[in-house]
């Protein structure tokens, strides 16, 4: 998706925001710079959604557990292999080993994932009657899922707020300076607080997005970011 550029932008606009000082930085000033980036996120990327291809919130956890380490790319060219051959998560869970890992292993990993969404399968077919479960708690107790992922699928396949951290948004709301915390459970419980819940899940992907085109993680494109006027740009040393 190509980056919408905020009409009338210069580089000389793309500096950091002079007088914002982080340490005294209210709660109340910080909810109304979060508003002002969820504003110019969405309007850069209105369409951001989650890249991996899915048909239930069952395809999305299993894409989204063999996403870990691999390129969504590469995951939405082996599942449908995958799907086809083992269609529900019953049918997976009765599949051999080793045919897993033969479709599955250009994701890279292929063994522990295997493992994990075999036991993810299994779970789903014999404590949930085959359907996946759409709370928190509940996912985070499948094997081969953590809270990134229960997040993932419960606010893209469920519709429900969410916001799941991985190094996308850490590093892109780390150096938003929207949290000051490395650790992803905490950096989640700072984005709930400085949002309405229900615009989390697409802030959560507008910022993938955008950490995937502009806020890259060796290079930054500050010069013609359109949250420049909104970032402090902490620890960017170097940037386009
Ligand atoms: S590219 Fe990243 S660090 Fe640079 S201004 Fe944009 S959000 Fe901030």
């Amino acid at each position: 998706m190509a980056v919408k550029r905020v009409r009338g932008r210069s580089a000389a606009r793309a500096r950091p925001p002079a007088r914002l000082n982080l340490a005294r930085e209210t709660l109340a000033a910080r909810r109304g710079r979060a508003r002002s980036i969820a504003r110019g996120l969405a309007r850069a990327y209105p369409d951001a959604w989650c890249a991996l291809r899915y048909e239930n919130p069952w395809q999305l956890v299993v894409a989204t557990i063999l996403s870990a380490q691999c390129t969504d790319e590469m995951v939405n060219r082996v599942t449908p292999d995958l799907f086809a051959e083992f269609p529900t998560a019953a049918v997976l869970a009765a599949a051999a080993p080793a045919r897993v890992e033969t479709l599955i292993k250009r994701t890279g990993f292929f063994r522990q994932k295997t493992k994990a969404i075999l036991a993810t399968a299994r779970a789903v077919a014999e404590q949930h009657g085959g359907t996946v479960p759409d709370t928190l708690e509940a996912l985070c107790r499948l094997p081969g899922v953590g809270r990134k992922t229960a997040n993932v699928v419960l606010g893209t396949a469920f519709g429900q707020p969410a916001i799941f951290v991985d190094t996308h948004v850490r590093r892109v709301s780390g150096r938003l300076g929207l949290t000051l915390h490395d650790d992803p459970d905490k950096i989640e419980r700072d984005l709930r607080e400085l949002l309405p819940s229900r615009e989390w899940t697409a802030f959560a992907h507008r910022l993938i997005h955008h950490g995937r085109r502009v806020c890259g993680a060796r290079r930054p494109r500050c010069s013609t970011c359109p949250l420049a006027d909104w970032c402090p740009r902490l620890g960017v040393t170097v940037a386009a």
